[in-house]
């Protein structure tokens, strides 16, 4: 029986499309074809693989307008973040494989009695798993090193945008051999057949509890896994911060993607000699988003993907209030579709919205005396993804930064670091990363071979 999966607008709920959902024996056969493609993707030169895949962030780039309206339609965000996005992908591509080939050059050690070199080859078939929220980006980043390696890919995007990675894996297989990038489309139950099927590495990214399910259902191939998780990322605001900027930052990196970011703020600890003025700023800067669907102009923040998401984010709200939260913006269910920005105050660590993941629009402020208690609250959670410090006194600023428990830490800034650097997770974030050489080299089968000289 042939079903469709459709993907839907989540500000009118009209469909936008639908696609083929794959059957548990067409992923089987994919992986087959994986298979018999790797024979000959294993043996390109990694120039070839670098060209082809360069070709490709070319013509994402040409057709980036027409897809990133697609992206934009399904998943909500602004066009002109749709197309940023498509873009960023298209433009990234040949930097990116330059650096992977880089990191997977041979290696060769010598003296008098020996020569030892080490390769990094192909693992095998590769499955990618990937979430909605940045529905090129997130397959992107994982499917670069894993082709760049030798691999063949079978993908398995998000339930919720399977017609920009359709667009995605469309683009890319113009440029590649038959076999070498395949696509599987469903959700959970996709998800875990390919999981299960006959493949050498997991490259996963989305929730903690799926991660989990995912290491289990791994465990008797002892199947390799890179996963980036979720996130409970950490902001505190020194007594001596620069209120105006740690005020933008608290609003722009809670609600940015409509809070739906990985690395999005979601807890804020701020001195209490300066959280009134703090909260003050965050509520009238929070106020001025513009909220609407993709297609309205000016538009800053878009819907919630659906109203599952909807509801998870305005019942953690509705439980801070009962348990003694202030509504300083926001909070009511006012727009189908939609949570409005909202800045909670007043929120203690036995909420669920301090310690849960929420993955939505919601600024979510704790007043501090002692910074060993914000630091304390801070690192009380099974997260580890970015964390952010905001002060002015150097030294006590980055003593803060130092004792959070996060693979990411950000001093007066975002997370997001300059070059090339790792993206990474400590905790229950995941483990494996994306990005730098030592990231790359997950996705390779390491080999020593050690000769004796002549
Ligand atoms: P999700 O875990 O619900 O789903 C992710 C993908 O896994 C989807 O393709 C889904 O169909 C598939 N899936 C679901 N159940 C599965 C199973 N049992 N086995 C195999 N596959 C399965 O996540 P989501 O709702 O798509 O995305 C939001 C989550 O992703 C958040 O927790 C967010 O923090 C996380 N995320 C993390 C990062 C990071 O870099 N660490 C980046 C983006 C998103």
């Amino acid at each position: 029986m042939n079903r469709t999966l459709k993907s839907i607008n989540p500000s009118t709920l009209e469909v936008v499309g639908e696609v083929p959902i794959s059957s548990v024996e067409e992923i089987h056969k994919q992986v087959r074809i994986a298979r018999e493609a790797l024979k000959t993707w294993r043996e390109t030169s990694l120039s070839d693989r670098a060209e082809c895949l360069s070709n490709a962030g070319q013509a994402l780039v040409e057709n980036a307008e027409e897809f990133g309206e697609i992206l934009s339609k399904e998943m909500g965000k602004p066009l002109k973040s749709g197309i940023g996005e498509v873009r960023n992908c298209g433009n990234s591509i040949a930097g990116k494989v330059k650096a992977i080939k880089s990191a997977l050059q041979t290696v060769v050690h010598a003296n008098d009695s020996a020569q030892t070199s080490i390769t990094y080859q192909a693992i095998g078939v590769v499955g990618v798993i990937s979430p909605w929220n940045y529905p090129m980006a997130m397959p992107q980043w994982m499917l670069l090193p894993a082709l760049m390696a030798g691999n063949t890919v079978i993908l398995k995007p998000s339930e919720e945008t399977p017609l920009i990675a359709q667009c995605y894996v469309d683009t890319l297989n113009q440029f590649l051999p038959a076999g070498v990038l395949q696509i599987a489309h469903g959700a959970d139950e996709q998800g875990k057949a390919l999981v299960e099927a006959d493949i050498n590495l997991i490259t996963f990214t989305g929730s903690r509890a799926v991660g989990i399910d995912i290491m289990k259902r791994s465990a008797d191939g002892l199947k390799r896994l890179v996963l980036e998780l979720g996130g409970k990322d950490p902001l505190i605001v020194l007594r001596d911060a620069d209120i105006e900027k740690a005020a933008e930052f608290a609003v722009s990196n809670s609600v940015d993607n409509a809070g739906q970011m990985c690395v999005s703020t979601e807890r804020v600890f701020v001195h209490e000699d300066i959280a009134d003025a703090f909260e003050q700023r965050v509520v009238d800067i929070a106020k001025e988003i513009k909220v609407g669907p993709w297609n309205e102009s000016g538009v800053q923040m878009g819907p919630m993907i659906h109203d599952k998401q909807r509801l998870h984010v305005l019942n953690q709200i509705d439980a801070a209030i009962t348990k003694g939260a202030s509504v300083l913006l926001g909070g009511k269910n006012l727009r189908k579709g939609y949570v409005m920005p909202t800045v909670l105050g007043g929120v203690t660590h036995d909420m669920s919205i301090a310690k849960d993941e929420t993955f939505g629009p919601v600024v979510c402020i704790t007043r501090y005396s002692e910074i060993d208690d914000a630091v304390q609250q801070a690192n009380d959670t099974v997260y580890g993804l970015g964390a952010v410090v905001f002060g002015r006194d150097e030294s006590a600023t980055e003593k803060v930064a130092n004792r959070l428990e996060a693979g990411m830490v950000g001093i007066n800034k975002s997370i997001f670091g300059v070059g090339d650097n790792p993206w990474v997770g400590a905790k229950q974030s995941g483990f494996g990363y994306h990005g730098s050489p030592d990231g790359y080299r997950q996705f390779s089968q390491v080999r020593v071979i050690s000769k004796a000289a002549d």
